[in-house]
């Protein structure tokens, strides 16, 4: 009787920590590309984004840099190796193998993350371009698509007028306001947040298709700013694969923000899974104050 209970209680023992082991996920793989920026801080940033999606605990992360200047022969990454790739690079043309491979990617399935200054990278790549669907400097203009933003009442516009792609004012704090609560990404978010001292980017044009605006900024004309609703959260899609565009993040400030941190996890996670579990936590931006964390290494 007793030998019996003792075979219970392996098998109930084992099937216990078969049930752990398989409950306990392993964290999923994510790639930051960088090497090349003209944002002289881009080691740091990429530091402190690597370290906000490690300590969500949803992923491992790996680097892959290129040389520093021109294209780099030598650069390959596999990407497929991984369930979202995240941009932190705004520099020299990749090998045609290297972009091809990255096309494939994406459009088979994989996620993609692109920030600020990366959305500057590659204007002469088409598909590229499709990916984050609205980008600025590198010769942008007319001919790489419309000016997409929010008007004076709130409307969607796609403005095809001659002019160049890529402008920001002065740096300073502003207002973000979610446009779309519906979608995983700023579900829970409160509709209005300050978000610490950033370039807001205005003027942005490109593709913008099968592309979705999740959240806007005003781009103050007393700040420089184009007097149109920038859009600062898109989600796009290309083939298969799911694309989060933020183009927030200029300085280590920026991308101390809470709002900035937790909306890049879960732009992150949405691209790898389509779906979000990252909490909004309770130090989130408020309509009246911003919230910082300073990093820490
Ligand atoms: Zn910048």
């Amino acid at each position: 009787m007793r030998s019996k209970l003792l075979v219970v209680l392996v098998l109930l023992s084992l099937c216990l920590s078969w049930q752990t082991a398989l409950f306990a996920a392993e964290p999923m793989k994510a790639l930051i590309v960088d090497g090349q920026n003209n944002h002289g801080n881009w080691p740091q940033t990429t530091e402190m984004m690597k370290s906000y999606l490690e300590q969500s605990g949803l992923f491992h992360v790996d680097v892959a840099r290129t040389a520093p200047q021109g294209t780099d022969p030598n650069y390959a990454p596999k990407f497929s190796d991984y369930n979202v790739v995240i941009s932190n690079y705004n520099g020299a043309n990749w090998p045609e193998a290297t972009k091809k491979s990255f096309e494939e990617y994406v459009r088979n399935g994989g996620g993609f993350v692109v920030i600020h200054a990366a959305d500057n990278a590659f204007s002469d790549w088409p598909e590229y371009n499709k990916m984050i669907g609205l980008g600025g400097w590198g010769g942008r203009n007319e001919k790489s698509g419309p000016y997409v933003y929010l008007d004076k009442d709130e409307k969607l516009v796609r403005n095809t007028e001659n002019g160049p792609g890529g402008h920001h004012g002065s740096q300073h704090p502003f207002h973000v306001i979610v446009r779309d609560g519906e979608h995983p990404i700023t579900a829970g978010v409160p509709r209005v947040w300050l978000h610490s001292q950033d370039e807001l980017y205005d003027f942005l044009r490109g593709p913008g298709e099968n592309m979705k605006i999740l959240a806007t900024a005003f781009a103050d004309p007393k700040q420089g700013g184009s007097g149109r609703h920038e859009p600062m959260l898109m989600v796009l899609e290309y083939g298969k694969g799911r694309v989060f565009h933020t183009p927030m993040g200029h300085g280590n400030i920026s991308q101390e923000c809470v709002g900035f941190i937790t909306l890049f996890v879960r732009g992150s996670e949405w691209a790898a899974t389509g779906k979000v579990t990252t909490k909004v936590p309770e130090d989130f931006p408020t309509p009246d104050a911003t919230s910082v964390r300073p990093f820490k290494k």
